[in-house]
């Protein structure tokens, strides 16, 4: 049954600790995309709503955050962790309710992020300067990391609570504070993130939640007040939030999109791949960015693989997300759907071939959702649309290719470059094929694996920067030389010494 307008949840802003409706009243519907109902309202937050939150934000960064000792910094981003994984099922259940995507999932992802609120917690306390050994042997000269003050967090509905944790998290323990911009498709679980940072102590204003879309986007990249932007979502947004905050001269890290590369050689176990490939494109309908979109198989197994995976595609269970039996949910909007089919069609008319799907889905009780069928395509042309651009739905595109150099230069031959996978038995040919892959992730007999101690990012239009592991703090960090003079000489400022 749709939720009727009168009984939907009513969500506000949350800024400085407390809940906020928005300053003109405005408010967007959400839709669930299983369903294709009425979720809840959400305020639709416009410049005056984000200048709140970014004050807010600096009046924390300057007292009550950096009044608190790393280690004491740390131990509240672990507490905040502990109450995020107790709530899983709370946070998972409203996302699945936003994004369609499976619960299983977004419980996962609700549970683990407590590992990167201890982790980074951890790193809080070991941020540490140099000393450097200057030739001017009478100066002490050592550096100090110090935070950038107010960092806005822009992030996507795929996997929201766990894109805003892999930010946040380095941010605060670098002693940022943060004004998180959620995506209007998924933006419940910021909100009850930002609540439980408060019940584990976090000090008011440290974490923001301003609701809405675009222009709530835009007015935070474009507030004085923000010091450092770190946006996660599409190539093209990323692109026009560079130009912004170019034009600002402020700092800028981005996780974009991808058009990833799975590549099979002969040698490499079928049952793995299989399972690999599956994984990489129809786990989460295609919705990651990530997704192993773009396959490319040997000939010596191209049919017997293309084969085995339509068969798998086939009977991949659509339908609620919400259930345990089911492996794939609707995608989570209707843009999204039409997107799925406009790109399908295009393919088609640029010479690929449909093995499987390329149509909606309605499975029982489930007529208004928004369901794609897993899709596999062939003979799409290296340089044809849907080769060269995300497609961000359950959609492959499979090619049969001879050689290593081919390989690579098929692979290699997109904009993109965030993540690629070689399947092989051949030691040599596997760490090869890692040094010739242009993407900041190589899984080598794997997929879609990742950890919150090793790098995460993209080469080329995939992005800037890196999030998780260690590197990640230095992104919210910036250095300052302190230059000491220790003796009591006089410098004559007309006798240059070399
Ligand atoms: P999107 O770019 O449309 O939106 C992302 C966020 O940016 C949303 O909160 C949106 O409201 C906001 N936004 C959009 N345009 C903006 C602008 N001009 N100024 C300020 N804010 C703006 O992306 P989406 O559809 O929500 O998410 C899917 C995309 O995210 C895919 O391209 C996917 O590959 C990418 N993604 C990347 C990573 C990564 O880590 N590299 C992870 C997940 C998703």
């Amino acid at each position: 049954m749709p939720t009727a307008p009168e009984t939907a949840p009513r969500y506000a802003n949350f800024v400085n600790g407390r809940e906020q409706q928005g300053k003109d009243g405005a408010t967007f519907q959400s839709i669930n995309p299983t369903t294709g109902g009425l979720f809840g309202f959400f305020a639709e937050s416009g410049a005056a709503d984000v200048d709140g939150a970014v004050k807010a934000a600096q009046v924390a960064f300057e007292g009550p955050w950096r009044a608190l000792s790393p280690t004491r910094r740390g131990r509240l981003m672990m507490r905040w962790g502990d109450l995020i994984a107790e709530n899983a099922e709370h946070i998972a259940t409203l996302e699945t309710q936003q994004n369609g995507k499976l619960i299983a999932e977004m419980r996962l992802q609700a549970k683990i992020v407590q590992d990167w609120l201890y982790y980074f917690g951890g790193i809080a306390d070991k941020i540490e300067g140099r000393v450097i050994p200057l030739d001017r042997t009478s100066v002490l000269n050592y550096t100090v990391s110090e935070p950038f003050g107010v960092v806005a967090v822009i992030v996507p509905w795929n996997s929201p609570t766990f894109l805003t944790i892999m930010t946040v998290a380095p941010a605060l323990a670098a002693g940022n504070t943060v004004v998180i911009k959620p995506s209007e498709v998924t933006s419940a679980s910021a909100i009850e993130l930002a609540k439980l940072a408060e019940n584990a102590g976090i000090p008011n204003g440290v974490i923001n939640v301003v609701t809405g879309g675009r222009a709530a986007g835009e007015a935070l990249v474009d507030h004085p007040g923000v010091a450092k932007i770190s946006f996660t979502g599409s190539e093209p947004a990323g692109r026009a939030i560079a130009a912004k905050a170019g034009s600002h001269l402020k700092s800028c890290m981005l996780e974009l999109g991808g058009k990833s590369a799975n590549i099979v050689f002969d040698d490499a176990d079928l049952d793995q791949v299989e399972a690999g490939v599956l994984a990489g494109i129809f786990a989460a309908a295609g919705q990651t960015c990530i997704a192993g979109s773009r396959a490319f198989f040997q000939v010596g197994i191209y049919d017997r693989l293309v084969a085995r995976l339509v068969a798998r595609a086939e009977r991949i269970k659509l339908g609620d997300p919400l259930k345990a039996d089911t492996q794939m949910g609707p995608v989570a909007t209707a843009a999204q759907l039409a997107k799925d089919e406009r790109m399908v069609a295009q393919a088609v008319s640029e010479g690929a071939r449909v093995l499987t799907g390329g149509s909606r889905r309605s499975p029982q009780g489930l007529e208004n959702g928004f369901f794609y069928a897993p899709t596999i395509l062939e003979g799409a042309k290296p340089d044809a649309f849907i080769m060269q651009n995300e497609v961000f739905g359950p959609v492959l595109c499979v090619t049969p290719f001879k050689t290593e150099e081919e390989v690579s230069a098929l692979a290699n031959g997109t904009q993109y470059g965030l993540a690629a996978g070689v399947w092989t038995s051949d030691v040599r040919r596997a760490h090869t094929m890692a040094r010739r892959l242009q993407a900041g992730t190589i899984w080598l007999n794997c997929y879609r694996a990742m950890g919150f101690n090793s790098p995460f990012g993209g080469f080329k239009s995939s992005g800037q920067g890196r999030l998780n592991g260690a590197e990640a703090i230095q992104h919210f960090l910036q250095t300052k030389s302190v230059w000491c003079e220790l003796s009591r000489d006089v410098q004559d400022p007309f006798v240059l010494k070399a």
